[in-house]
């Protein structure tokens, strides 16, 4: 549990995992589980480009690819006429068994893409299951060295992180909201340490480097109050995702925690999940860092949302130790290296190189950066305006100077998308809350698609603008 204060989240304080501002539908005579049990979102039918249509016809501009996901857009004929072929030739297959083209072909562009210093793929569905995947290997590693190493069982990774919903990865994580009712059966071995948060946490007059220097001391004492040899992995996301909202690492900062790290023999897990396959203007979120992943994962971006799909990238180091060891990794889904979601992830990643958009991510993350900060900065609501690539989150505050939250009861990020989703504004913008503490603290994340154009960047902007105008004045 680290440092995780169970007492903090009870309290009156409506859950921070979904809307609170929710009201009945009526008629809802729906079968499915929603979200928001008794209130029924729009239906979608149909999507093109960057828009998402509704049963009744209106076009959502959707300035978040959904959760990061639909990096090109919807309607992409290339990537339909990728998913049939393979369907015509074969639709699944057991990996325990078999392999497949589709999935040979997927982890080899990966491995590649990494300059083969991560050498093998383990495609599974959802980012959870890589996650959960990354964890089992550390532990299997530390088995398998030459002198197993049994004793090392603890995690570390980072308060206001997201790295998925399952029990292991929950425990990880440490979205407060999402952990509270579970809290009596996460994992007990995972301990949290600061976020590298400069907005609120970087001291008045502190350098970057004596910011990053405090926060690899504090792993180091981590470590050390664990017992140094007793740690398997340290875990973070490389850019945070929605649980902070879209915060790049400082320089040197990833640097710093991967020293803390190889001082004592434990591997660094980055969860690429959100940031990763394009998203912040590299392929790999990691390569702007510096640093190599022993293990790395990644999920949103790599099928944009044609097919679920997800992979755990394995350093060339680890994949050794396996080889030698057992040689074989002690985990396995049926689903796994599924041909269809692969064939699938290939079309999007050849298209991602076809069409040079990494350039254009960087090019209208660029400009996206820029427009928020001519837009936002001046207004006396949005304290923070933060992100790299295409992935930019703006965070609301009721008082610039002080950084003083908005209450958590009036819940400013949920009604923000909210808003937008009006017929008037027509713009999905992803909510975040719970960022300074898991409680309070608003933030809204924008994450367009990687072919998005000069035009559809302005749009956002303005759309999102005039939304937030009428929720903050
Ligand atoms: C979304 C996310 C996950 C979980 O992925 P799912 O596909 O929802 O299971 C894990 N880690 C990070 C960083 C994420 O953003």
């Amino acid at each position: 549990m680290g440092d995780y204060k169970p007492d903090a989240v009870i309290s009156p304080v409506p859950a921070t995992i979904g809307d609170p501002t929710q009201k009945d539908t009526p008629q809802n005579h729906s079968s499915v589980l929603y979200h928001q049990l008794r209130q029924k979102p729009l239906n979608i039918v149909g999507g093109r480009g960057s828009y998402l249509v509704t049963d009744s016809g209106q076009e959502i501009l959707d300035a978040t690819c959904g959760a990061a996901v639909a990096c090109l857009g919807y309607g992409d004929s290339r990537v339909h006429e990728a998913i049939m072929e393979q369907l015509q030739k074969v639709p699944y297959c057991y990996s325990l068994y078999f392999t497949n083209s589709a999935a040979e072909e997927l982890s080899q562009i990966l491995v590649d893409s990494t300059g083969g210093k991560l050498s093998r793929a383990f495609i599974v569905s959802s980012g959870t299951e890589a996650v959960e995947a990354s964890l089992k290997m550390a532990v299997q590693y530390y088995m398998e060295l030459p002198v197993p190493q049994p004793q090392r069982c603890n995690f570390i990774a980072r308060k206001q992180s997201y790295h998925g919903n399952t029990l292991g990865s929950l425990s990880v994580g440490h979205h407060v909201g999402r952990r509270a009712l579970y809290e009596k059966v996460l994992a007990k071995n995972v301990h949290h340490v600061s976020q590298c948060y400069p907005y609120r946490e970087m001291k008045d007059g502190e350098t970057v480097e004596a910011y990053v220097a405090r926060l690899a001391q504090e792993l180091e004492d981590k470590f050390q109050q664990l017992g140094p040899d007793t740690v398997c992995a340290f875990v973070a996301e490389t850019m945070t995702g929605t649980t902070l909202g879209c915060v790049p690492p400082l320089p040197g900062y990833l640097k710093a925690m991967k020293e803390v790290c190889e001082r004592h023999g434990a591997l660094l897990i980055l969860d690429e999940v959100m940031c990763g396959i394009g998203r912040s203007g590299t392929l790999h979120a990691w390569e702007q860092e510096g640093v190599v992943p022993d293990l790395q994962t990644m999920a949103k971006g790599l099928g944009a949302g044609y097919a679920p799909i997800a992979a755990l990238l394995v350093n060339q180091h680890v994949v050794d130790t396996l080889t030698r060891g057992t040689g074989a990794f002690s985990h396995s889904q049926t689903y796994q290296g599924h041909p269809v979601s692969c064939a699938a992830a290939c079309r999007v990643q050849k298209i991602i190189q076809e069409d040079n958009l990494l350039v254009n991510v960087r090019e209208m993350g660029e400009y996206l950066g820029q427009l928020l900060h001519e837009t936002f900065e001046a207004n006396p609501h949005v304290g923070d305006i933060r992100g790299r690539g295409l992935f930019w989150a703006l965070e609301f505050v009721q008082n610039k100077e002080t950084k003083e939250p908005y209450p958590p009861s009036e819940a400013i990020a949920w009604t923000v998308h909210k808003t937008g989703l009006k017929p008037e504004y027509s713009i999905s913008l992803m909510p975040g809350n719970g960022g300074i503490d898991g409680i309070s603290g608003d933030h809204i994340c924008l994450a367009p698609p990687y072919n998005s154009t000069r035009a559809e960047i302005e749009m956002i902007v303005d759309r999102a603008s005039r939304v937030i105008q009428e929720v903050l004045g």
